[in-house]
């Protein structure tokens, strides 16, 4: 059931995506009016959350069913008491040992029941996957809010609500109800206020929240994102580069993988975001992890004068194994009201792309693995970036996946059924289509697979 409106985008954008979804290999393909009805489902779920939680567990510091028997303990707790109160089903998937799947409760049909209080969108997004309302993301408040206070939660959606209004008559959606637990006059302090302002009791779309749960064995993430660091399969004493690391979600994945023995080498060229890939090692116990604040682009060097022997740049062939988990528009990301990026914006992240995987291909030994993924829907950041990839590096060839529960890659970039089909784009707008019978195997691809954020996997063997 859809309750919100389709993800607004900028008209040239908008047209942009139209173009992507209604190439003429697709239509060849599928044909216009299909076409056409998954771009519209396509604009619609990406305004809705994914209909399970994920979280990646920490099975190198505990088995499985154990993290998930003192998961449920957590939740049960946490949801005590509270007029939401059911018990929390945790789901095992059949072909991910490390993740958990907690369906998602929604959308519920609620009405507001307090004065309002408006978040920024990326907050809104937050409590619609679980999360209470953080202090910073509220811009306005009622005038006398205080502690203890029912307040309707809305989510501004097109970023326009100045922060410390005390009413905002734009464009918001409704997310919830909650308590406030703060003052108004401390929220909108000089000084910051920092914790939970709101405290969620009714939210439209019910997951638990994860703040402090279980920190160093539960991480919540996408189930492609988990999916990535398995097609990658770094063993124990690789070295392997993760080149786009922050929040590092995705290396403490590939470190746990390797049973924290090797060396999982990540850079990001924001300096801000270092200190979150260290914590979240630390937090997971992952010491084999060394973080560096570095362009990637520039992370390859033959000029001995320029080699550091701890960190970047490095020489020709220097990884076993190689992640590029590129900055993107982004557009898969859900749920998402709106999307405030310009044509130039989303324009802009092929030619970054390309330098990028320009880098990656020099640091990858022969005989290496490359994965290159993005959390984007557009051919110009996924396929038509592998079919460049394969005709400028003749060494690379497009392996398959293992596991592979995403659908195939998108036509429309000139690549063959072949290629196509080893390739792993996650695909919400095709989350209620059934996936095709098979009389050889059954289909492995459950719900959770299909109804996920939008994004895309391509693994690379360099000869
Ligand atoms: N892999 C991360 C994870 O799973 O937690 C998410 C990475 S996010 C998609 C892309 C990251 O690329 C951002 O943190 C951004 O700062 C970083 N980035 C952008 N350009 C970069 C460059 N030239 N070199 C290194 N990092 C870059």
């Amino acid at each position: 059931m859809s309750v919100f409106p389709r993800i607004s985008l900028l008209p040239e954008v908008h047209e942009h995506l139209k173009n992507v979804f209604l190439n003429k290999e697709l239509l060849a393909t599928v044909g216009q009016p299909e076409a056409e009805s998954r771009f519209q489902r396509l604009l619609l779920c990406l305004s809705h959350p994914p209909r399970f939680t994920c979280v990646r567990v920490s099975t190198h510091l505990a088995p499985l069913q154990e993290i998930r028997r003192r998961l449920a303990e957590e939740l049960q707790q946490q949801w005590y008491g509270s007029p939401a109160a059911v018990s929390v089903e945790i789901l095992l998937h059949p072909l991910i040992p490390d993740v958990l799947l907690l369906p998602v409760i929604g959308p519920r049909s609620l009405v507001p029941l307090g004065s309002e209080v408006v978040v920024g969108a990326q907050c809104g997004s937050a409590v619609l996957r679980g999360a209470h309302v953080f202090a910073p993301g509220i811009l306005a408040a009622p005038k006398f809010m205080k502690p203890g206070d029912t307040v309707s939660v809305f989510s501004d959606v097109d970023g326009r609500c100045t922060r410390g209004s005390k009413l905002f008559q734009g464009n918001k959606v409704f997310v919830g109800n909650g308590v406030s637990e703060m003052h108004r006059a401390t929220i909108f302090a000089q000084e910051p206020a920092k914790g939970i302002g709101v405290r969620m009791t009714e939210p439209v779309y019910q997951s638990p929240s994860f703040d402090g749960v279980l920190p160093s064995l539960v991480f919540l993430q996408n189930l492609p994102s988990v999916v990535v660091g398995h097609v990658l399969g770094p063993r124990p004493g690789e070295r392997v580069l993760d080149m786009c690391a922050a929040p590092g979600g995705k290396t403490c994945h590939l470190a746990g993988l390797m049973h924290n023995q090797g060396e999982v080498v990540a850079l990001d060229r924001i300096r801000s975001k270092m200190d979150v890939i260290r914590q979240n090692a630390a937090a997971l116990q992952l010491t084999c992890v060394r973080a560096f604040c570095f362009n990637s682009t520039q992370a390859v060097t033959s000029d001995p004068g320029l080699l550091d022997t701890e960190g970047p740049p490095f020489p020709p062939e220097s990884f076993d194994r190689v992640l590029l988990d590129a900055p993107c528009s982004g557009l898969g990301q859900r749920p998402s009201m709106a999307v405030g990026w310009s044509l130039k914006e989303v324009r802009s992240y092929p030619p970054l792309q390309r330098k990028l995987l320009h880098a990656a291909v020099q640091l990858l030994k022969t005989g290496g693995v490359l994965v290159y993924s993005t959390c984007t829907v557009t051919l110009a950041e996924n396929e038509e970036q592998v079919a460049w990839a394969l005709h400028t590096y003749p060494c690379l060839t497009l392996v398959p996946q293992e596991p592979h529960v995403g659908g195939p890659g998108l036509p429309g970039a000139g690549l063959t059924v072949d290629q196509l089909t080893v390739l792993q784009r996650f695909s919400p707008e095709l989350s209620d289509v059934a996936p095709p019978l098979s009389t050889e195997a059954p289909p492995l691809s459950t719900e959770a697979d299909r109804d996920t954020i939008g994004f895309f996997i391509a693994k690379f063997l360099k000869n």
